[in-house]
This record gives structure tokens, C-alpha cells and sequence, in this order.
């Protein structure tokens, strides 16, 4: 198998990178991007700025690759999703050439000629993969190993508090977005209701940006919805989130609220959606509503599409749809701590062998992902099929704290949502990298 090459499910960072990676070590990648180009789902959140800094936004062996290009690594400040394509993941998409091929979405995944039953000579049959373009046109390729980094973008999770869409949520949908609003393409939300629903970072950024509207277009309305009662976390880490503009994003969103500027409603769960008169009224578990909005901004959270891996063989949590290994540590309902130390190639290792999924879909629900564990998770990956298990092993980043204990899952108890509970960093073992965040890149 070793004529074939390593299949990457997106052109996201995570997949770009592990390409980069793959390329590194005389590995052949094929990136398969359902989008027209790189980053296709940064691209439709490109308005947000990103909580980390550009040092935390790119991966090592990728610099690597593109240092002979010109190309210089953007050193300070904190770029849009937009600007991170341009400054970054568009150059490196560039430099990969045709081994990204873009209009290539993956439908499916198995082994050749053995579906999901069958054990027979399983792991040296190289894996199929089923590719449709966006006219509905089929391929098929195979592969030696497949890394999945299609993230979660395309599954945003529904208003309705049970996890399933609330009565009325699909026929409402054009009055639903799941897209942070953008203050400079304000129509929607302009001199209008709007009801923003979740309590992630995702809200926080959708709070500020329609406070700023607000501003410029007398008689807007904000109305926040939230599942969970206010406690220490509901509002993030603040100070205590080792990654200053995280922790700043829930800070601004308390004092939009303290200001007056947003109604907020606590323990509030999403039954239903009504409309009337071309308004949504969210009708609540317990029978409140809110008051009839023009626009809901549904902010959630997301999940990942397994589709597509139905015929492999999996081991995933059964609450967060993540490898069993990485859960423990991300699990809301324990912690949201952040500081995860599960991130190499043996945590994410399947009983598929040589399949991997990492980025953003290897976190499953849980909302805690960052770009930087991402990046560990395709050099340690990438190492392992390799065959360099020694460097699959090592462990090269240690993650920021949130400073938030209590994630989605203790939403009811305000004395679990929040506190001190986060441990402190490990002690650095000798010779190893170990610091907040990474080494400066040295482009
Ligand atoms: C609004 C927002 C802000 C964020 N801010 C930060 C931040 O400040 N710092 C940080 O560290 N992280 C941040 N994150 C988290 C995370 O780093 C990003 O979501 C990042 O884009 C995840 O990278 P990824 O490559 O895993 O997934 P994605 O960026 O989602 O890329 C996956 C790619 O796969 C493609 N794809 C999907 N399905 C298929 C298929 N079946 N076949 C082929 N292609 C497919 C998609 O089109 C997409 O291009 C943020 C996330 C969001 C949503």
C-alpha cells in the first residue's frame, strides 16, 4: 500500500496541516475538500476574530513548508477567520498545489471490498473512499491511511434544549441562523428583536457584535436565552482563562448585560417555535416565552457527521462522539477545564487501523477545541503512520487553562458551574517543550 496516499478529509487548518506533515516525512497526502477552496468553513465564519493570537494559529511543520515560498509567519495580534485564510491557510493550501482538490466531498469510507462485519485480512486491504463532486458526480480512491479533519462546522447543533429540533424549529428556519452576526452587514438585526440561544463563545461574540449594532441603529432589541442559571462560569473564565481574549469575550458579554443592553433569560430550555406574524416566539419547557423575535442567532454548539464513516469500525464515547481517550478529558459535565493532556496518536487510535479523526471533530460535542491541540494531534498522528512511534509518543504542548470548570452539562447546579476545580499545569518534564501555548514559530 505504500504506492497509495494518505487520504485527509478537509482543507480546514487541522488538514492542511497534517498534509504539511504527511509531505514532511515522504508521506504522499491527498486533501479532499467538499468546499470550492481552502479553509471553506472558516470562510463563513471569516467576520469573527479569533480569541488566539497568530503564534497560536499555525502549525510548525506547515511554516516549515512554506518558508521557501516568502511567505513570513504573522507574529502578533489576533486575526478574523478571514484573515487567517489570507495570512495563512490560503498561502498553505497554495503551496500543497493539486494535492488539495477542492469540489470533493467524501460520502463514505470502507475497505476494500470488506464491509464493517468482516475481520478477514481487514487491516491489508487499503481503505476505499467515495468522493461526490457538487454536480452529484461519484469517484472512488483508495488509500493507505486515512486522517478525517473535516471538523463540525456543517452539523450545528438545534435550538431545541433536548438536543433534537424543538416543535416548529425546521418550519421557522428561515427565521433561525446559526451564524454570528456580522456588524457590518447589520440588515438583518438592524432596528429589529433578535433572541441570540446558547451560552458558548460562540454567544459571547454574537452579543458583542449585535451590542455594536445596536449602537449605530436605535431600536434594536437583544434578548439572551440561556439553559443554564448565572454562576461563577457562566460568563467564561475572565481573568482566570489563561488565554487573555477568550476570557475577555464572556466578560464583555456579562457587561452587556449588567449595562441593560440585552435582556437575559436564564434557565430557559426550548421547547417549540412558533411564528407569528412572521416573527418566532421561543416557547419554553416550563411555558415562558420571549418575546416575538425577528431573528434567532442559534449558537449551541455542534456535533460530528459520522455518516460517512458508518463501515469502519469506531470507538467512541457514547455522550461526547469522540475517541473514548480524549473524552475523559474534555467531558462537560466533569470539567471544561481546557488543559488537555490526551492528544497523541494513541489517544485517537481506532480499532480501524490506520484511520484517525482529529481537529475539531475529534473533540464530538464538547466545545473546548483549539487549533493548538489540533496541531499536536496531526504531528503525533502523522508519526505514528510513519511509523516514528517514538515521536508519535512525545507530548509537545501544554494547553491554556479556561479558568471554567462547568461546562453545558452542570448548567443546573450553580455551585458545580464554575470555580476552582481547574488543576494546575503539570511540572515541565526535562527535555521537553512545555509552556502555555507553543514555542514561537521560526519562520
Ligand atoms: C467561530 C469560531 C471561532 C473560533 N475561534 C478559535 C480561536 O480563537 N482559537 C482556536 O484555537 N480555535 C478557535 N476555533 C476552533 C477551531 O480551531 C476552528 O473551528 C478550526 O477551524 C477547526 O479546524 P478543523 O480543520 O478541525 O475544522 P474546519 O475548520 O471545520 O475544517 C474542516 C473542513 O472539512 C471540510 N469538510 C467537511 N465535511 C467534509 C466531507 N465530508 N468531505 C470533504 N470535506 C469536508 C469543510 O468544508 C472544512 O473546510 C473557533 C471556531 C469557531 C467556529
Amino acid at each position: 500500500m505504500s504506492d497509495l496516499p494518505v487520504v485527509v478529509i478537509g482543507a480546514g487548518p487541522q488538514g492542511l496541516a497534517a498534509a504539511a506533515h504527511l509531505l514532511e516525512r515522504g508521506l504522499e497526502p491527498l486533501v479532499l475538500e467538499s468546499g470550492a477552496g481552502p479553509a471553506a468553513a472558516v470562510a463563513e465564519w471569516g467576520h469573527v476574530r479569533l480569541f488566539s493570537a497568530w503564534p497560536e494559529l499555525v502549525d510548525t511543520a506547515s511554516v516549515r513548508l512554506l518558508a521557501p515560498t516568502g511567505w513570513t509567519a504573522p507574529t502578533t495580534g489576533y486575526p478574523t477567520g478571514a484573515q487567517w485564510i489570507e495570512g495563512y491557510l490560503a498561502p498553505l493550501a497554495a503551496a500543497l498545489g493539486d494535492r488539495v482538490r477542492y469540489d470533493a466531498r467524501v460520502s463514505g469510507v470502507s475497505r476494500k471490498g470488506r464491509d464493517r462485519l468482516v475481520d478477514a485480512g481487514r487491516a491489508d486491504q487499503p481503505f476505499t473512499v467515495h468522493v461526490v463532486d457538487a454536480a452529484g458526480n461519484e469517484s472512488r480512491l483508495e488509500a493507505r491511511a486515512v486522517i478525517d479533519a473535516s471538523g463540525t462546522w456543517r452539523r450545528p447543533n438545534p435550538a431545541g434544549a433536548d438536543g433534537l429540533p424543538a416543535l416548529g424549529e425546521s418550519a421557522a428556519a428561515s427565521l433561525l441562523t446559526s451564524q454570528v452576526p456580522d456588524r457590518t452587514r447589520p440588515e438583518r438585526h438592524a432596528g429589529r428583536h433578535t433572541v441570540v440561544v446558547g451560552s458558548g463563545d460562540s454567544a459571547f461574540n454574537a452579543i458583542h457584535e449585535l451590542v455594536r449594532i445596536a449602537a449605530d441603529h436605535p431600536g434594536t432589541r437583544i434578548t439572551w436565552a440561556i439553559r443554564r442559571v448565572v454562576s461563577e462560569g457562566t460568563f467564561g473564565g475572565g481573568a482566570a482563562d489563561q488565554l487573555p481574549e477568550r476570557g475577555a469575550l464572556g466578560q464583555r458579554a456579562r457587561k452587556a448585560v449588567e449595562s441593560g443592553a440585552v435582556d437575559l433569560v436564564t434557565g430557559f430550555r426550548t421547547a417549540e417555535i412558533r411564528q407569528a406574524d412572521g416573527r418566532a416566539v421561543l416557547v419554553g419547557e416550563d411555558g415562558r416565552e420571549v418575546a416575538p423575535a425577528d431573528s434567532v442567532v442559534v449558537l449551541t454548539g455542534f456535533r460530528p457527521d459520522l455518516s460517512f464513516l458508518s463501515e469502519l469500525r469506531l470507538d467512541l464515547d457514547p455522550t461526547l462522539e469522540a475517541p473514548r481517550r480524549i473524552a475523559a478529558e474534555i467531558d462537560p459535565n466533569i470539567h471544561s477545564c481546557g488543559s488537555v493532556q490526551a492528544t497523541g496518536a494513541a489517544d485517537l487510535a481506532q480499532p480501524e487501523p490506520d484511520l484517525y479523526l482529529v481537529g475539531m471533530k475529534s473533540y464530538g460535542r464538547a466545545p473546548t477545541f483549539l487549533a493548538l491541540t489540533g496541531y499536536e494531534q496531526v504531528r503525533s498522528v502523522v508519526a505514528a503512520i510513519a511509523g516514528d512511534h517514538e515521536a508519535a509518543a512525545r507530548v509537545e504542548l501544554v494547553l491554556p487553562d479556561t479558568g471554567v470548570c462547568g461546562g453545558a452539562g452542570v448548567f443546573d447546579d450553580p455551585e458545580g458551574a464554575g470555580g476552582g476545580c481547574c488543576a494546575p499545569a503539570p511540572a515541565a518534564p526535562s527535555g521537553e517543550l512545555l509552556e502555555i501555548g507553543r514555542a514561537p514559530v521560526d519562520a
